[in-house]
């Protein structure tokens, strides 16, 4: 038996392209923001997800999308529960330093599409953090499970459809709003869009060393 075969044991299906795999935990220990490497049992092909779940939870859940023509997410989205996958990690270091949880620091999280996931971990694992989302997307549909922020901490930026928070994307957003030099800014998703988001804080007052990146793609 392969001790990094782990059992599907659920499925929540988010949007059509989009789903929540609940996989079974077998004890790992994570930090929140860390991320395993994920594939079908037997499959040589692996790919890295950010873990979606808390420390405390009994499950170990990723969010997944889709991807048009990828070779291991489409096969993750023909999983059902029962089947299983082979996990590795936890891995990376995308996670939230001791020291800056002290004097009720602010953080901004900001992410892109899927790049949710690891505050998603941060949120439900870390009490009483002092935080606030960004999250790009382009359609509504896509503000994967915000109920489980504080509503008031959860801003959307909905790029083509004209509702949610804010009518635009998370770097229109920046752009048109200042931030506390003391935040600590945590940025996951789309290269291009941490790339500009980044400059834009800089040029904020936000110090370089409050940046912290996860690029996903
Ligand atoms: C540290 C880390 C954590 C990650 N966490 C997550 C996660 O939590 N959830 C998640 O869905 N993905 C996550 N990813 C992306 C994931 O690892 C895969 O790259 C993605 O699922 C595509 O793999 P694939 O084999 O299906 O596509 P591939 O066959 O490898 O690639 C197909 C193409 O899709 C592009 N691509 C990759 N991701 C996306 C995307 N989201 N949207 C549009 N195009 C994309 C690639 O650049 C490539 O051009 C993470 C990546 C990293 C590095």
């Amino acid at each position: 038996m392969n001790n990094n075969y782990h059992k599907v044991l659920s499925v929540r299906e988010l949007t059509e392209s989009t789903f929540v795999l609940g996989i079974e935990r077998k004890n790992m220990v994570f930090e929140p923001g860390q991320h395993i490497l994920l594939g079908k049992a037997e499959d040589i092909h692996h790919r890295e997800y950010s873990i979606y779940s808390g420390v405390d939870d009994e499950m170990l859940e990723v969010l997944v999308k889709e991807v048009d023509d990828g070779l291991v997410s489409k096969k993750l989205k023909k999983l059902a529960p029962g089947d299983e996958v082979e996990i590795q990690g936890p891995l990376g270091f995308f996670t939230i330093d001791e020291e800056f949880l002290s004097n009720n620091n602010p953080f901004l999280f900001i992410a892109s599409g899927t790049g949710i996931s690891p505050f998603h971990s941060m949120v439900r694992s870390i009490k009483g953090l002092n935080y606030t989302v960004l999250h790009g997307v382009r359609y509504n549909e896509e503000t994967y499970e915000k109920k489980d922020y504080d509503a008031e901490r959860y801003i959307s930026c909905i790029s083509r459809d004209e509702i949610g928070n804010f009518h635009g994307r998370v770097t229109d957003y920046i752009r048109q709003h200042t931030f506390d030099p003391k935040t600590h800014c945590y940025l996951c998703g789309n290269f291009e869009m941490i790339r500009d988001a980044m400059d834009l804080l800089e040029a904020k007052g936000i110090p370089q060393d409050h940046l912290h990146a996860e690029v996903y793609f």
